[in-house]
């Protein structure tokens, strides 16, 4: 299987506005009701709607709004979870790691090399991470290169924060890495182009239920405060952190289904180019992972049971001290001093019951199906989030004696080469500051011609969104306009890369002329 051509990219029909988004989603009856725009409840809506049935999506916040923009970032086969027993879950997150990689999205899930550093005092012997890297790799039947032991020099040349002043021995793995956001946008977007419609910032308040049978939601518009009600045949919940919230508007004596895990982030700036991650075996079987990240390096994460409010998740001091802390196990002191500390994030895992800690569960994709017919999904991984789209698609659809869902992987819009698109943007736009182009290749793929096309009429949407950054106007134009981008929050978080740099104040000036008249503050916009 070889990487696609670039594809055209081009969508075929015009970006529906909101209006019309709305209009549809209160006149149709459609056939599932996603509620939920995280990368669950997205590859439900782009299975189902490649199924070709009638699809409608609704997130109370942004799309991606929640866990699935504050992930690791990483779609891997899960190296820890081999010593929790777990190879059923490794070999198929392998595959998922593939096919991703190689057709769903070449541009947004990227190759990368792990290096894991072993010593006296970390929890496994080198033999034995030596044997589970080997066993890792055989699961992925040994296609993604070299793995194994490395000399320290080359450890230290593919990840310089290294620490040089402790006895170790290195071994290398390979897994991907990705923007997780703009995955979960992208399969919209590809739904979308397949009829199906979705609106962000549209909170479900009540199910409707038609003879005992789930038959579409009661909706508010959180911008203009108005209500609606979607009818469809069925209903799929893949509200993730507030999967039972909505199951018990189904069934208020539903007990819960799940238990939150919190997990922190860092991103730091990084002195000088990393070529590998670093994997910090920690006890309890937990990891410390430190991933470059656009010229940044993400550190996290952290593993804590949450009994909140969701929508209340924040990184916190203690959740920085912690990272850093078990950071400095494998990097120099300098690296991983808080002075570098550019931005933070956290996000809830969603777990199954049971178990000991939250980190020594499985991670499980746990679903149910409630009293009215409505399907829950939640769990599980990014990395799986197509196989777990086509099941519960599949599920939903059968339900109501529709065509199943094809299974077998396809590209979604945009999938191309970044490495040839970031060639054609070069040639195609030479105001392009150095840097974008890689960028915008990588973020949009083929798409990012579309991105820059209105620039060559307006030649200040070439100009970095901040001085020296990689993202540029014509992504704030693009965000409005095709990608549904309703605060500054939305652009600077999930569709850019700006917010994570640490430059979230400059970035909100510097796109506030794009920004639609009728702007929901971003603390109104949160689910409760
Ligand atoms: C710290 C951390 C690190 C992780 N790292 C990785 C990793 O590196 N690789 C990997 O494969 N997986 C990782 N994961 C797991 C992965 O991020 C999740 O499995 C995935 O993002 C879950 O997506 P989701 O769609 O289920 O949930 P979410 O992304 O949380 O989406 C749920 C959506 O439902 C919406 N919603 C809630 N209530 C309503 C309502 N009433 N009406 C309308 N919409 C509503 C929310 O606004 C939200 O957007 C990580 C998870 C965490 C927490």
């Amino acid at each position: 299987m070889s990487p696609p051509p670039p594809a055209a990219g081009l969508p075929a029909a015009p970006t529906p506005t909101r209006a019309e988004r709305l209009e549809r989603l209160a006149t149709e009856t459609f056939d599932v009701l996603v509620i939920g725009g995280g990368a669950l409840g997205a590859s439900t809506a782009w299975a189902a709607a490649r199924a070709g049935a009638r699809v409608a999506l609704v997130d109370g916040g942004d799309a991606a709004g929640a866990t699935s923009s504050a992930s690791s970032k990483l779609v891997h086969g899960g190296l820890r979870y081999l010593g929790l027993g777990d190879v059923k879950l490794v070999r198929e997150a392998h595959r998922e790691r593939r096919w991703n990689a190689r057709l769903v999205a070449p541009h947004l899930v990227r190759p990368l090399q792990f290096i894991l550093p072993v010593g006296a005092e970390t929890p496994h012997r080198p033999a034995e991470i030596r044997l589970g890297v080997f066993v890792y790799a055989a699961l992925s039947g040994f296609r993604d290169g070299r793995t194994g032991r490395v000399r320290p020099g080359e450890a230290f040349a593919l990840a310089p924060g290294l620490r040089r002043d402790m006895e170790r021995t290195f071994v290398a793995y390979h897994d991907h890495q990705t923007d997780d956001a703009r995955l979960v946008l992208a399969a919209l977007r590809t739904a979308e182009l397949l009829g199906a419609v979705w609106l962000n910032y549209a909170r479900v308040e009540s199910l409707r239920i038609t003879a005992g049978t789930v038959s579409g939601a009661d909706v508010v518009d959180v911008v203009s405060g108005a209500r609606f009600a979607v009818s469809a045949r069925t209903v799929v919940n893949a509200t993730g952190p507030w999967v039972d919230h909505i199951r018990r508007l189904e069934d208020p004596g539903a007990a819960a289904s799940v238990r939150l895990s919190k997990g922190a982030h860092l991103v730091l700036e990084s002195s000088e180019p990393w070529h590998a991650a670093v994997t910090s075996p920690l006890p309890e079987g937990r990891v410390s992972f430190a991933i470059p990240w656009h010229g940044l390096l993400l550190l996290g994460t952290t593993d804590e049971p949450f009994e909140g409010d969701p929508a209340t998740v924040r990184p916190t001091d203690a959740d920085q001290a912690q990272i850093l802390a078990e950071a400095a196990t494998s990097l120099a002191p300098d690296v991983v001093s808080p002075a570098r500390v550019r931005s933070a994030f956290a996000g809830l895992r969603v777990l199954p019951l049971g178990g000991t800690s939250t980190a020594g569960t499985r991670r499980e994709t746990v679903v149910t199906v409630g009293k009215a017919g409505m399907i829950s999904v939640a769990g599980g991984k990014l990395t799986t989030w197509r196989r777990i789209g086509v099941d519960v698609a599949t599920r939903a659809l059968a339900s109501i004696q529709r065509p199943l869902p094809d299974t077998h992987p396809a590209p979604l819009v945009g999938a191309a080469d970044p490495d040839a698109v970031r060639e054609e943007l070069q040639r195609r736009y030479p105001e392009l500051p150095e840097g974008s182009a890689a960028h915008l290749a990588g973020l949009y793929g083929a798409l990012a011609y579309d991105v820059l096309e209105p620039a060559r009429r307006e030649p200040q949407l070439y100009e970095p969104i901040v001085p020296g950054g990689p993202d540029v106007l014509a992504q704030a134009r693009y965000a409005v306009e095709h990608e549904a981008a309703i605060t500054a929050d939305d652009i600077l978080r999930r569709r850019t890369t700006v917010a994570l740099r640490g430059f979230e104040a400059e970035g909100r000036l510097r796109v506030a002329p794009f920004l639609p008249d009728r702007t929901v503050s971003p603390d109104e916009a949160p689910v409760r």
